[in-house]
């Protein structure tokens, strides 16, 4: 078993053809490792650029490539069969700092020859989720390249940042330091159509009350108070992202107010439900 860390560099590119903006691959790094996760080989390779020929300032701000580097590499598909020929193996597990890099590599064979898949890659692994896993972080901050090295105590200053080689290398080491062989293992994905569908679907928020996904069952209110089912008021709303309904709990004379959100996750239906209790009336001095 081998394993390929790869990093990509963009550029935002603006395609008349399809009439939206496609993150146009410019440069191609990696780093090739053996079982024993020793750095074996590396690619770098730049891409000339066919969508939009000059880079934007932000990205050559960012990485220092130049229009003229990029103007000297080959074309997509010629760098990407000298890559996948570089790879060459079935028995390899490529990795990449989160999984963005995989999603417009996939555009990009989409854009150039209609591929929707990438053919030489069977098996991947996120690494930025598998590091966030094992140091034992939430999942609602994302870890950044460097503050991963960082936190690793990896040193960074003999490295450019932001250049798809380094920035692959420097993902090698986060990986050496975080492996752990069981908990590896059960972050391999096989690349399968399932693998690609998980990839591209985009979780969205459920509007209509009628969809099978709502769960009828949690479309209620306990009174804060009491804990008791409070009586609902008027119909669902949807408002905001969430369905609202304003309810009363007959015991304690209180009413409150109920929003419950259903979001579709490819695998789940995550539901954020919160009861504010309204204001209640200032007593009457006289009383
Ligand atoms: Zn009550």
């Amino acid at each position: 078993m081998q394993y390929i860390i790869m990093d990509l560099e963009w550029n935002t590119a603006f395609s008349k053809q399809y009439d939206r903006y496609i993150n146009e691959i410019i440069e191609i790094g990696a780093v090739k490792l053996d079982e024993n996760r020793k750095v074996v080989s590396t690619f770098s390779s730049f891409v000339r650029p066919q969508i939009e020929k000059k880079l934007r300032s932000r990205v050559k701000n960012l990485t220092n490539i130049t229009n003229d580097d990029v103007k000297a590499g080959e074309d997509f598909l010629t760098v990407i069969g000298d890559f996948s020929e570089w790879a060459n193996s079935d028995d390899v597990i490529f990795l990449s700092w989160g999984n963005m890099d995989i999603r417009v590599m996939v555009d990009n064979f989409k854009y150039f020859n209609g591929q929707s898949k990438i053919p030489f890659i069977n098996y991947y692994v996120d690494l930025q989720d598998y590091s966030m896993e094992m140091l034992k972080l939430s999942k609602s901050q994302q870890l950044g390249l460097n503050n991963a090295a960082d936190i690793l105590n990896i040193n960074l200053d003999y490295l450019v940042l932001h250049r798809a080689l380094t920035d692959s290398e420097i993902s090698a080491k986060c990986f050496e330091k975080l492996y752990q062989k069981e908990e590896f293992e059960k972050k391999i994905k096989k690349c399968d159509d399932r693998f690609y569908e998980k990839l591209f679907f985009k979780p969205y928020i459920i509007s209509d009350i009628n969809d099978p996904l709502v769960d009828k069952s949690v479309m209620n209110c306990k009174c804060t108070d009491c804990g008791n089912i409070a009586k609902r008021l008027d119909n669902w709303k949807f408002i905001n992202g969430s369905f609202r309904a304003f309810f009363v709990c007959k015991n304690c004379n209180i009413k409150m107010r109920a929003n419950i959100q259903f979001k579709k996750y490819y695998e789940r239906v995550n539901i954020r439900k919160s009861i504010i209790k309204m204001e209640r009336k200032p007593a009457n001095p006289n009383d």
